[in-house]
């Protein structure tokens, strides 16, 4: 049990929260959010959500803003990039996710993005939470690569206490003594996360391991342990993409990635309803584990931890 966490501890009821962004049940429906690293041109960025929506992605990412370790790499169109991303939001209907790194731009990115990214670097930038905090939008926090499950769980804390509810966590690896991946992608922290927290719980495999042949066997082990969702990046053309080239998954595997995924969530709830079947007495104990329906917020359909399904695949 994690001490003084006020409104992101979970709650006495073990209700979760559903945090809604145009429509999409984040924490009830499972939500793939796919697309490039960076946004680079209008092509590209266009040509990817069209491609994501149709293998059955629910929001659009891109960078605008890069937080890159060198500060002569490519660093992101800014506003441009952001024009771009609502050009390909209103091709495809498909929210946009996007990082925010300075606090004098949270106001004026937030009119171009549904979700406001709060990258592993900035995750302690308190300064940054509490104006995203005060912007009342759905926020991605990622965790920071040295942070703990508690220290990530405050900085949740922060943007909750400026009276803002929507905020989405999303597990991205961390730095270990293995240097073989880019990070260690902790996927205790899904399990973890759910009971310490009301709050949905992403993973994003791309940043977690940074190796392409990766991301599909950690995306459907994170489905499997009870994410609510994937961030995954997505390039038109990997090998002459601006950043994260190695680990940008090509349009094809990322259909394959989807279809995988539909079928382990239908198994998984499959299996769920089944599990009340084999348990002794007839019932699994504990909300945590494989038993009773969650009490979501707005829950309408009965479904199970972590037994959640793509509400409508593909348009
Ligand atoms: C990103 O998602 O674009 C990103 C930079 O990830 P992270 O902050 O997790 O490194
Ligand atoms: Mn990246």
């Amino acid at each position: 049990m994690i001490k003084n966490l006020k409104l992101a501890a979970s709650r006495p009821d073990l209700r979760r929260s559903v945090v809604d962004v145009n429509g999409i049940k984040v924490g009830q429906e499972f939500v793939v959010i796919a697309g490039p690293c960076s946004v680079e041109t209008e092509m590209q960025t266009i040509k990817t959500a069209i491609a994501v929506k149709k293998a059955g992605a629910k929001m659009l990412r891109g960078g605008a803003f890069k937080p890159r370790t060198s500060p002569y790499a490519f660093q992101g169109l800014g506003l441009k990039g952001l024009k771009i991303l609502d050009k390909a939001k209103k091709e495809t209907g498909l929210p946009i996710v996007t990082e925010v790194v300075d606090t004098r731009d949270v106001s004026w990115v937030g009119e171009y993005a549904d979700v406001l990214q709060i990258g592993a670097r900035n995750m302690q930038n308190f300064s940054l939470l509490r104006e995203v905090g005060k912007s009342g939008k759905p926020i991605f926090l990622k965790r920071g690569m040295y942070s703990t499950l508690e220290e990530w769980l405050n900085c949740a804390e922060y943007i909750l206490a400026e009276g803002n509810p929507n905020v989405i966590l999303c597990e991205r690896g961390i730095r270990t003594f293995e240097t073989y991946t880019r990070n260690t992608l902790d996927l205790s922290m899904i399990p973890a996360v759910h009971t310490e927290s009301h709050l949905p719980v992403f993973v994003d495999p791309s940043h977690g391991t940074g190796i392409l042949s990766m991301i599909e066997p950690m995306s459907l082990a994170a489905c499997i342990a009870g994410a609510d969702g994937l961030e995954i990046e997505v390039h038109t053309d990997p090998a002459s993409a601006l950043s994260d080239k190695e680990q940008q998954m090509p349009i094809p595997l990322f259909e394959v990635l989807m279809e995988k995924l539909r079928r382990t969530l239908a198994f998984m709830e499959e299996l769920n309803a089944q599990a009340q079947a084999f348990a002794p007495e007839g019932k699994v104990q504990g909300p945590e584990t494989l038993g009773e329906a969650p009490n979501h917020e707005d829950l309408t359909t009965k479904s199970t931890h972590p037994g959640k399904t793509f509400t409508d695949a593909v348009d």
